[in-house]
This record gives structure tokens, sequence and C-alpha cells, in this order.
């Protein structure tokens, strides 16, 4: 395919940034010089080129750290190096929001505006930054600066939360927790974090506690030191599963009735089971740390603070379903988990537990970092794999499932960061054998083991806690110090955007799967945020029909539709400015619910409605 490219290929900055992950343009046909003796006429390395689409998201990404922006010369170049269309590439660069396609100024601060931070006062960091630096996505001081306004940034436990890019030779990205206008204005100005912005990343309220097991190590071990890990039990779950095999390995994973902690609450053990018994090769594995859940920060926790353990976990997921090959997916958004884990990754195939012949098994492996672009949608698993592919990450229709068709065509398992943590539990106790059914007497019957929950919101100590289900919501919002100020509860949402509100007569209720569902709430990923009686829980409703409305893929109808009606609809409700009597437009609410959740092709718009209609059916909000 000989590509046509309108304009300039790209400036030397540009052409750099791009190299530095692709490698050196090798022919004229792709973005090199062309040599007329050997290839005049016949293009060449056209198939080498486009086996390699799965780092056009990596090369997008190095074009927007160096300058910015993508600008089309240097979307031309690159779509000249992996001979994709221009037209194409342009697709997947305008699906991230991390990656601007118009011109902006090269330090940007993202200011989340999502539920836990306009809790913590972000509607007033975005006036006091409109007055500084101008309107939201405006240059401001000679074109260096600018804000922009996002969702979730997953630092819920430290909000108000903003990240910083600084693009340019040397780029720059760090989060802020706890921020005002002042400090992020600082911040952009100097390019450097706040001095304590690193160790608020890994600091857990429970730090130093008895009994605990999935956060032990987080705050108290070196998060780069291979050698502190291994001082604290590391690697050992991974011995254990080569000495008994994969079979075994898988056996004590269904023991422990492991089930995944990403939200879907699948049985692990039968996920691996079936990608190991594919006969298609090779098999991948798949680390789902695309955390965006509105609420969720758990998984950035145990990466920022054990990143060895998510990397241990994946390679014992790998050799339990024959993979060759892993992908840790981390959302763009946390830049110090990125960081830690590509860091954890060298020094563990520098140690021999990645790469050939792990720990003299004979099997090789290996792992390798990719970054998200700021997409919601990519938290759901095949819109994943599209995304690591090179593609707009828009989710396929299932079946075919991961299992047999999964990351480029092949059988793939895909976990969650919190759920690899707990496979080392299963598999660490001991010799490992037996720890499966250990592990299983943690929690209650159906819900077995630990559990991470992200407590935000109005509560005195906001953070990760680890408790074992069942646990009571009541137990769990005390454990975080309770709501300040002796205010009374109004509502907890659990779950996240896509789960559901309870009222405060639900404290009693055990989080464990079965507990949550009985009551008509979800435990999700694990997100518990309280509002207290002051909060204005219409505004909080039409945050989360904004947050779908802005993150649905638009690729079916009833979800790209449903979502901005149904945030025209709330508005409506919301300001009085009612077509029809209230009744009836609640009743046109329920009507799109319900076809976005019957026809919806993802969880995404299944699931946009539920926790507007869970604060609505339960009379929680007044409309
Ligand atoms: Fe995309 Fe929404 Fe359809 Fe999911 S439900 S595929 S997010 S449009």
């Amino acid at each position: 395919m000989d590509l046509h490219v309108v304009g300039p290929l790209a400036s030397p900055a540009e052409r750099a940034a791009v190299d530095t992950v692709l490698g050196p343009a090798t022919s004229g046909w792709h973005g090199g010089g062309r040599d007329s003796r050997t290839e005049g006429h016949a293009a060449r390395g056209g198939h080498e080129a486009r086996s390699h689409r799965d780092l056009l998201l990596p090369a997008l990404h190095a074009l927007q750290d160096r300058v910015g922006q993508i600008t089309q010369p240097g979307l031309n170049y690159v779509s000249r190096r992996l001979s994709v269309p221009p037209a194409e590439a342009y697709g997947v660069a305008t699906f991230y929001a991390l990656l601007a396609t118009r011109p902006r100024p090269p330090r940007v601060a993202h200011v989340c505006e999502d539920l836990a931070c306009r809790l913590a006062g972000s509607g007033q960091i975005a006036r006091d930054l409109e007055r500084a630096l101008g309107p939201a996505g405006q240059a401001a001081r000679d074109g260096e600066l600018s804000w922009v306004s996002s969702p979730c940034l997953g630092r819920c436990d430290l909000s108000p939360a903003a990240l910083i890019t600084i693009a340019g030779a040397t780029p720059r990205r760090f989060a802020m927790g706890e921020a005002d206008a002042a400090a992020i204005v600082g911040s952009l100005e100097s390019g450097e974090p706040p001095p304590a912005a690193v160790e608020e990343a890994v600091a857990i309220p429970q730090a130093g506690s008895d009994g605990l097991r999935l956060l032990r190590r987080v705050g108290k071990v070196d998060p780069a030191s291979l050698a502190d890990y291994l001082d604290c039990d590391g690697y050992r779950a991974l011995r254990n599963a080569i000495a008994m095999g994969a079979e075994a390995t898988i056996r004590e994973v269904s023991d422990a009735r492991l089930v995944g902690r990403g939200g879907a609450a699948f049985p692990t053990a039968r996920k691996w089971t079936a990608v190991a018994g594919q006969p298609a090769q090779p098999h991948y594995v798949v680390c789902n740390a695309e955390e965006s859940e509105p609420g969720t920060f758990k998984d950035r926790v145990l990466l920022d603070g054990d990143p060895f353990a998510v990397v241990e976990g994946m390679t014992i997921e790998g050799f339990a379903t024959g993979a060759v090959r892993g992908y840790l997916y981390i959302r763009g958004e946390y830049p110090l988990a990125e960081v830690r884990a590509a860091a954890a990754i060298e020094a563990a195939r520098a140690g021999g537990y990645l790469g050939q012949d792990i720990l003299g098994s004979g099997w090789s492996f290996d792992i390798e970092v990719r970054r998200g672009g700021g997409a919601y949608i990519c938290g759901e698993e095949t819109a994943l794999f599209e995304s690591i592919e090179g593609r707009r990450g828009e989710p396929r229709n299932k079946p075919p499932f991961p299992v047999e068709v999964g990351l480029f065509g092949k059988p793939t398992a895909i976990n969650n960061v919190e759920t690899l943590a707990n496979v080392l539990l299963v598999l660490g106790d001991g010799d490992g054998v037996g720890g499966g059914r250990r592990y299983a007497t943690v929690g209650t019957e159906a819900s077995t083991g630990p559990k991470l929950f992200c407590l935000s919101g109005n509560v005195r100590r906001p953070g990760v806690y680890e408790v074992a289900f069942g646990t009571t919501l009541g137990e769990l919002i005390d454990l975080g110090g309770g709501v300040p100020d002796g205010r009374a509860i109004r509502a907890v949402l659990l779950g996240g955007a896509a789960g559901a509100f309870v009222g405060p007569n639900a404290l009693d209720v055990e989080l464990t799967f079965e507990g949550t569902r009985a009551i008509g709430a979800t435990l999700g990923s694990g997100v518990v945020m309280v509002f207290d009686e002051t909060v204005d829980l219409v505004a909080m409703l039409r945050r989360i029909a904004a947050f779908f409305r802005d993150e649905s893929c638009g690729q079916c109808v009833p979800c790209r539709v449903g979502t901005v009606r149904q945030e025209e609809l709330l508005a409506r409700l919301a300001d009085g400015a009612r077509g029809r009597p209230a009744a009836e437009e609640l009743a046109l609410l329920g009507e799109m619910a319900r076809a976005m959740r019957d026809a919806s092709i993802c969880g995404l718009g299944q699931t946009a409605s539920s926790a507007i209609e869970s604060a609505i059916r339960q009379e929680l909000v007044t409309l």
C-alpha cells in the first residue's frame, strides 16, 4: 500500500521522538530517505511496517510528550512509518483525551472535576485558575501554559487532584493531590511537583496495622528495590507455582474461589483454565490497570507502592495459562505507576524472574507496559485490546470471548491489578499447596478473601482500606473516621459511577458480592463514596450523566444518543425548565435507561443510568 500523505513529514524533533519508539526509518517508503537504486520502483517493507501497528499509540504518546500535541506533520510521519492511513491514525489520535490534535501549550494542568474532587472544592480551583490563566483550554503566559478540566484522575483519596503534563526534550508528567490553584500554577511554571507528591501517592491510612495482606508491603518496602521485595515474601508464590505446575496452580486458584476484582467478579480459575486449554498459539496475558471508574484508586496504590507484586502476579498468570507475553496497560493518568512498573519489570528481568528460562523452569515470558491515552472505555477488556493493537478503543461484540479470541486475535487472560495481588496470597502461603483452601476461609462463602475498598468523599480519612469480605458498610466508614463535623450521611455511592447509590439505612449491609446484590447495588470496583447531608446530590447525578455522555465511545446508538439525552433530561429536571410534567420526564428517563441497558454493546451503556436511577428510586433526590 503506497500512502499519499499530504503536507510535510514532521520536524526533526518530532521524527526523533517517533524514532525512539519505532527505531530509525529504514526505507524511503516508510519515512526514511529513499535510495533510488534499491527502492526506486518497488516498495518493500510494507508488511513489516504494518506488523508494528500496535506501536501506534506509543508513537502518538511520544509526539505528545515531545511537542505537546499531535501535529499534522507528526501524524503524517507516524502514518508513513507504520503504513497506517493518516485518516485512521487521526481517528485513533482523536479518540484519547490526553492526546491533543489541536494547538495546545506545552505545559498543561488537567484538573479533576469528578465527584470526590467536586466535594473537595475543585469548582473553586477552576474559578481561581480562570482568574489566573484565563478560561479552560485557552493558552496563557505567551502560549506556554494552559489548564483543562479532566474526568476522575484516580486520586479521590487526595482530592482535589490535578495532573501536570510538560512537553519537551525532557518531558514530565506528575500528579498532584490536595491541590489548589496557586500550587497548580506554581508547578506549571516550575515544572516540578510539590515536594510531598510522591510520598502521598503511596500513603495508606492503615499503614502499620496488623493483619494487612494485600497492602502489607505498601509504604513499608522500597517499591524500586527487588531485594526489599524478596525480603518480604517476594516471588515465593511464583516459585511455588512453578514447583507445583500450571494445572495445580489453577487448581489452587479454583480452590480459593477467587473472583475478579475489576467489577465483573468472574471466577479467575475458570478464565485461566479456558485460556490454558486453547489450541491456538500464542497465548497472552493482560493486566488491566486502566482504572478509570470515578472513585477508584486502589490499583494505583498497589502499582505505586508494590509494583513487583503486580509483575509477579502477571508472571504466575502467564505460567498458568501457557502465555509467552504479558501487557500491563496502565491508565495515562498514573505517571508514577507507569515508571515504577517499568522499573520493576526491568529489575525482575535482570533477576531472572522474567525473560528466558524463568527460575530454571525452561519457560520464557516477558511483560511490556502500555500507557493508556485517557479513555474510560479502555477499561472494558476488548476496548483495551483494540487500544493495544493501535486502534480506537471501541469494545468488540462478544462472543467470541477473550479466552478464545483476545489480544491480536489470540487466547488471552485479562485480569485486574487487585485480582493478581490476591493470586499471590493464594499461592504464597508456605509451599503453596492448600493455599487456595486457606485463602477461602477469609471472607464469606460466596465472596472469599480480603478486599480493597476505595473510601472517599465526606469521610475523615479517605484512602484504600483492606478488610475481609463481610465487613459492613458502616464499619468501613467508621474505619475511615466517619463523616466530619458530626454531619449525617445522605447517601453512599457503591461501585462507582456505574454502580448505585444507597441511603443511610444501608449501613448494615455486608460488603460482599451477594450482600450488595441483595439490595440492588454492586461492589463494582470497590468504590465507597460518602455524601453528607449538605451535598447537592442532584449536581452529582448531573456530573455522572455528563461523565458517561463524554466517555461513550459512540459506537452504538442507544449509548451514544441515550447518554446525551439522559444528561439533557436531568438538566431540564434540575433547572425546572421542563417541557412536560416531572412525572412524564421521569418516565422518559426510565425508558431511556431501559433502552440503554437492553441494547448497548458494552457495560458502559448498560450501566450509564444505574446510579441515577438508584438515587431517584430510593428518593434520595427530589427532582
Ligand atoms: Fe461504545 Fe457505549 Fe456502545 Fe459501549 S455501549 S460500545 S461505550 S457506544
